[in-house]
């Protein structure tokens, strides 16, 4: 079934395996930078620092909790000032 190889098939068969032993070569660089980001990811993520807009999206939901009062009458939480389905103003 093997025959005597030819020198062609040697050299390609060499490329081929250098090839493949570069290739990993060359992933292990990229598994070895991809960590060293992950752990300055995680070391940011120790101190968070939100955006201005995510500051001001929660402040706004403080606010809207903030308006609802619950009506005297029923007991529904209504917005501050606004008129109760029951028909108290609240
Ligand atoms: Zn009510």
């Amino acid at each position: 079934m093997f025959g005597l190889p030819s020198i062609q098939k040697l050299i390609v068969l060499g490329l081929v395996i250098a090839a493949v032993w570069y290739g990993f070569k060359f992933l292990g660089r990229l598994q070895q930078a991809r960590k060293a980001e992950a752990k300055l990811r995680a070391g940011e993520a120790k101190k968070p620092q939100k955006t201005r807009t995510e500051r001001s999206a929660d402040a706004g939901k403080g606010n809207e909790v903030a308006d609802l009062v619950p009506c005297p009458a029923c007991g529904a939480y209504i917005q501050a000032g606004a008129k109760c389905s029951c028909g108290h103003q609240g």
